[in-house]
């Protein structure tokens, strides 16, 4: 080859790798095609590649030892890949570029070429440099050079997205586990609740059972009239001892129901005159015997109103009977109802209980309404109470829709007062007029034949003696399987009712009466079966009614209650 003058000088970069010692005898070069290995470089071995990227991936993969590049093309080539193993010399000859005419070619053109190539300017030595090896700004990044280019960015990403990864999985794995704590937290109450709900009605079951014996006894010996006038006192007062026992169990039994929300405000038509009268016949007497002045203030268009009548005499009562235990002797207490018309068959009722007692400590007046709380006073000694009536008035009030409030001065009284609404009742129906106080003749009872299953004998022997009393041919048995196979035996009509107690040995009420609704007797269906029981929650009436009977006499019972809740079914 005949060589021309240098036209073009390129910077040029020895590209090593990493791994293989440099310069040395062993070195291999990597070099293009029509290029020839400097000879100023040590090495025993020239590899020829088509490309310099071919030539780079050679000493990457060790293949050879290093690569001369120009400038230019690196940069090229180093946008579109990255070299792990491979680092530059730092000190890199030169490469120049000549054209080679071969030698037995006319030497003219090789003299042409030559001219030429002194005549060219240096725009124009840049304009063929960059247009046959600038890619650079043509090309993408590949992810990899990305990558390589931008260590510290993307290592911040990958640690951020590792952290993001391990965050979410913790929150994941912390949610579940609070989820679990929640569950189990849950459990855990509702199976205290359960216990409790549990131990409530089996304490109250234990204590109703003896009330009711006690009760029922001295009912019966206040009815018979026997023994003198001091015997008959003293009934009086265990009377109304068990009575007050009964009202802290029911108190009891009251506020767990409302604290576990099972208290349940029902609505049915009742008479307000004859609540109202229900109030009086319990307190008047009372009142009289202290010499308290007690008055009815009622202003009211209509008669009957829809809502829970029970829960407002419960309210109403606990209300009175507090009035009377902090009123002195010759106070006054007034009771007062107001109806306003709050919407179209809705009446708004205002009911107040004031007394002229001892009244309440401004500190004291919210304190009252919690459960167990009492004002302490130290010269009353009859003070009798568990701090539970005021708790379940406001509970019950705010079922029914209102708020119980107080007003009240020390030495001057207190007034207790509550608005609720209650959707008026236009029909008429029949008003059952209660009086404690005597016995009335139920006439309808007499010459009646009833199946008493009861396994408690005291109060098996009052409930019997209160049915003779009236007429009633009572036949007891003891346990739910006597009832059903005494029933079974008898023909059709031998009873017009059965009472059942639902706790019994060998066979309780409840399975007592479903087997005897499965009979297949003409009877079987219609006889009306009365569970009678120290069970009083809620559940257990519904799971007597469910179990086919027809209705519920809570032990201890009212000798009127029994008498009523029969004649019911029978009339
Ligand atoms: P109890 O009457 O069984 O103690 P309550 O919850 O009904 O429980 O009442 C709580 C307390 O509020 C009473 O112990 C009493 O100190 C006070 N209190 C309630 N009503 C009156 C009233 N009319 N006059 C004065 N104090 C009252």
């Amino acid at each position: 080859l005949n060589i021309t003058k240098n036209y073009m000088m390129l910077n040029s970069i020895i590209m090593r790798n990493k791994y293989t010692p440099f310069p040395n005898d062993k070195n291999i070069a990597a070099v293009i095609n029509g290029s020839c290995a400097s000879r100023n470089i040590k090495h025993t071995d020239v590899a020829h590649f088509d490309t310099y990227e071919e030539c780079l991936n050679a000493v990457d993969s060790g293949e050879a030892s290093y690569s001369r590049i120009p400038v230019v093309v690196l940069e090229d080539l180093y946008m579109s890949d990255y070299y792990t193993n491979i680092i530059p010399v730092i000190e890199s000859p030169e490469i120049y570029l000549s054209l080679g005419v071969s030698s037995s070619n006319d030497i003219q053109l090789y003299s042409i070429l030559n001219k030429s190539l002194v005549n060219l300017t240096n725009e124009q030595t840049a304009q063929v440099l960059s247009n046959n090896t600038l890619m650079f700004g043509k090309k993408e990044m590949s992810f990899k050079a990305l990558v390589y280019s931008n260590p510290v960015i993307f290592s911040l990403i990958i640690i951020g997205f590792i952290l993001l990864v391990v965050t979410i999985v913790f929150m994941y794995f912390w949610f579940k586990m609070k989820n679990q704590v929640i569950y189990f937290k849950m459990k855990k109450v509702e199976n205290i609740s359960k216990v409790r709900s549990e131990f409530l009605s089996r304490m109250s079951h234990e204590i109703r059972t003896p009330l009711n014996a006690i009760i029922g006894l001295a009912n019966l010996m206040r009815l018979s009239g026997e023994g003198d006038p001091v015997t008959q006192k003293n009934i009086s007062k265990i009377d109304s001892s068990a009575k007050f026992l009964l009202s802290i169990v029911n108190d009891i039994l009251d506020m767990s129901k409302i604290e576990s929300g099972k208290i349940q405000i029902e609505s049915r038509p009742f008479s307000m005159d004859n609540l109202l009268r229900q109030l009086s016949n319990i307190f008047l007497v009372m009142a009289e015997e202290r010499k308290i002045k007690l008055q009815f203030k009622c202003c009211f268009t209509h008669k009957n109103f829809v809502g829970d009548e029970l829960r407002l005499k419960q309210v109403l009562i606990n209300l009175l009977s507090n009035a009377h235990k902090f009123t002195e002797n010759n106070g006054e207490i007034t009771v007062t109802v107001l109806e306003s018309a709050a919407e179209e068959g809705v009446s708004e009722l205002r009911f107040s209980v004031c007394d002229t007692g001892i009244g309440i400590p401004e500190t004291d007046l919210e304190r009252i309404f919690g459960s167990f709380e009492q004002v302490f006073r130290k010269s009353r000694s009859n003070q009798q109470g568990t701090g539970l009536g005021l708790a379940i008035s406001r509970n019950l009030v705010e079922l029914m829709g209102g708020i119980l409030s107080v007003r009240s001065e020390v030495e001057k009284g207190s007034e207790f007062f509550f608005t609720i609404k209650l959707p008026v009742y236009e029909k008429q129906f029949d008003e059952i007029l209660e009086n404690n106080n005597e016995v009335r003749l139920h006439s309808y009872l007499a010459g009646k034949n009833i199946l008493l299953a009861e396994d408690n004998d005291l109060n098996a022997e009052i409930a019997v003696t209160m049915l003779e009393m009236q007429g009633v041919h009572v036949e007891r048995v003891v346990n739910g399987q006597q009832a059903v196979d005494r029933f079974q035996e008898t023909l059709p009509g031998t009873y017009d009712l059965i009472l059942m107690d639902l706790q019994m040995p060998v066979k309780g009420g409840l399975e007592a009466a479903a087997e005897i609704r499965s009979l297949s007797r003409d009877d079987a269906q219609e006889i009306p079966v009365i569970a009678m029981t120290a069970n009083t929650l809620q559940e257990d009436r519904e799971k007597a009614l469910a179990a086919g009977m027809n209705a519920f006499i809570p032990k201890p019972f009212d000798v009127e209650q029994l008498y009523k809740s029969i004649e019911k079914f029978l009339h």
